[in-house]
């Protein structure tokens, strides 16, 4: 089969972490070309930014947009203008209105558009997924808490509007929630805690009612040093099951269960956009997004001390 050429557009962190060696082992797509302002991967075209791009004499069938989430609209609606595939890196837009805009155009002009979230494709997702099907949800609490220090070190964009601060990985949290729970959560309440210099939050409580009322409760925090925690814990009327590490240990009832291999989150999701592309789908959940929407919508703001890095 032939390759499809694809640009990275935004190379910083989670492209050289991840894309640029997802895409290597992937059947489907080849990387043609990088598209950033100031980053360049040895070997590959570089061009400025994807208007550069679209001028230059590379030919690219499909970009992965790599980019800070505030600048990532206009670059997809370019692309998706032009009849490229489109991959969205996690979150989708800065705002719900820009997905659904980002969808209508992907229509009008007949392109792909698949909306990324990763931490879905950690391996023990799916079975947790099946698992819960047909069970009756008691409780669920998610503790996301991490080192914002140690994770995103010099990322100012995550403290600027859009850029979601404490939410940029407690949507990854919210990814897997929507995905594993066998009906619609609805936020229910939120208290948001904005250090005094920052436009975003560093922690956030979060209090939802999971599928027949069961409570859910989420505290993302970017201030834990020590151990980080990235775990969720259902309880339900059969059994207790816990997906720690990102959502890549799966426990259920005290004991850890074996989980198939699906080559890791970046080659699953590189897989999947290749299965939207052949299929000429648009791929779009907009359900973790909407969450957090709905927590700035609802949520009780706190301020607290300042972040200095
Ligand atoms: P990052 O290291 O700050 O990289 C962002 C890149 O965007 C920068 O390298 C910058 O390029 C580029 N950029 C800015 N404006 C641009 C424009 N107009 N056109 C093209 N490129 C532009 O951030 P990151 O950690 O990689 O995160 C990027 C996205 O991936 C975020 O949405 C984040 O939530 C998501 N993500 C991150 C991680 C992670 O572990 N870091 C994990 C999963 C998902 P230059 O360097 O050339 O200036």
């Amino acid at each position: 089969m032939k390759k499809t050429p694809l640009a990275i557009v935004g190379f910083g962190k989670i492209a050289r972490d991840q894309h640029v060696a997802a895409i290597a082992g992937s059947t489907a797509f080849e990387l043609v070309a990088v598209a950033s302002p100031h980053s360049h991967l040895e070997g590959v075209p570089w061009f400025r930014d994807l208007d550069e791009l679209l001028k230059g004499d590379v030919k690219v069938g499909a970009v992965a947009l790599c980019t800070t989430p505030q600048v990532r609209f206009a670059a997809a609606r370019r692309a998706l203008e032009h009849g490229l595939h489109v991959l969205l890196e996690k979150p989708p837009g800065v705002t719900v209105s820009e997905v659904l805009a980002l969808v209508d155009v992907a229509k009008q002009h007949g392109s792909v558009l698949a909306a990324s979230w990763h931490s879905r494709h950690a391996r023990g997702v799916e079975t947790a997924r099946t698992w819960l099907a047909g069970r009756a949800l008691r409780r669920v609490t998610i503790t996301w808490k991490e080192d914002v220090r140690v994770w995103h070190p010099g990322q100012a964009w995550i403290w600027k509007a859009g850029g979601l601060g404490v939410f940029d990985p407690g949507i990854n949290a919210l990814s897997i929630l929507t995905e594993i729970l066998p009906g619609v959560p609805a936020l229910r309440g939120a208290r948001l805690s904005y250090p005094e210099n920052c436009e975003t939050p560093i922690a956030a409580d979060l209090e939802l009612a999971g599928p027949g009322g069961a409570p859910i409760v989420a505290n993302f925090d970017f201030r834990q040093t020590g151990p980080q925690t990235w775990d969720i814990e259902v309880e339900t009327d059969r059994g207790t099951l816990v997906l720690s590490r990102g959502g890549s240990v799966l426990t259920i009832e005290g004991r850890e269960v074996a989980t198939p291999d699906n080559g890791g989150e970046y080659p699953d999701v590189y897989a999947r956009f290749a299965s939207v592309v052949a299929a000429g789908r648009i791929d779009v959940d907009l359900a973790p997004l909407q969450l957090v929407a709905d927590a700035f919508l609802c949520g009780e703001r706190v301020v607290v001390e300042p972040f200095i890095e």
